[in-house]
């Protein structure tokens, strides 16, 4: 792990104290930056080193969030949101199965926890199918039932699946190091 040794803006120093100078320098050893650093040396020759603050990799959002790959099921169509988490949600299964990350299709449903939340629901159907997310369908009450514990709340439900998943989150940028 590179770290600054001091306030120097101007080159790099590692905890040896040498000084180092990089063609590209990316801060921050997040998911952001590492996927950036994945990108940028999949097609460059040049050097480049990704500078983190902590002692390791995904030290803060990205090893601590809840581990979901999005489905897209909120974004409004056509709208570069929903391409982009179509598109990075294929480009992370990928991913994961070339790294050996662990990951699940598990699904997800989504709750109308009373009348008034019934048109939100329609409008999240709507968006979701837009969007074109596979399995999306409306469950019944007796068909929540099959995969949820029961609760008083249930109105209406729908499931998305297999777009919606679960994934092991530090991995996704310890594992390519
Ligand atoms: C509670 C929570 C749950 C979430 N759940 C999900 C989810 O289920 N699914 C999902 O897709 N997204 C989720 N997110 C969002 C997702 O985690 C973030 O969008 C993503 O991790 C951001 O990555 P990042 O690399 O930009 O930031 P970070 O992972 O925070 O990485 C930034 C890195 O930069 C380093 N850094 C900062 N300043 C400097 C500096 N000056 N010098 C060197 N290093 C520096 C930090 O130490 C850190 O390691 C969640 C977020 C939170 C907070």
């Amino acid at each position: 792990m590179i770290q600054f040794a001091d306030n120097s803006k101007d080159a790099a120093k590692s905890p040896t104290g040498k000084t180092r100078q990089f063609d590209v320098v990316i801060v921050g050893g997040g998911v952001v930056g590492m996927a950036t650093a994945m990108a940028i040396t999949a097609n460059y020759r040049g050097s480049v080193a990704v500078i983190e603050a902590e002692s390791h990799l995904a030290a803060h959002q990205t090893g601590n969030n809840s581990g979901v790959i999005h489905s897209g099921l909120y974004y409004k169509p056509g709208s570069l949101k929903a391409r982009l988490c179509a598109e990075g949600r294929e480009a992370l299964y990928r991913f994961a199965a070339e790294n050996g990350v662990a990951h699940e299709r598990c699904g997800k449903i989504v709750v109308a926890i009373d009348e008034a939340e019934l048109p939100a629901l329609t409008e999240l159907e709507r968006r979701g199918t837009a969007n074109g997310i596979q399995g999306l369908r409306r469950l019944s009450i007796a068909e929540l039932r099959e995969h949820e514990p029961p609760s008083p709340v249930w109105r209406d439900s729908m499931l998305p699946k297999p777009a919606s998943s679960i994934i092991a989150s530090s991995p996704v940028v310890t594992q390519n190091m």
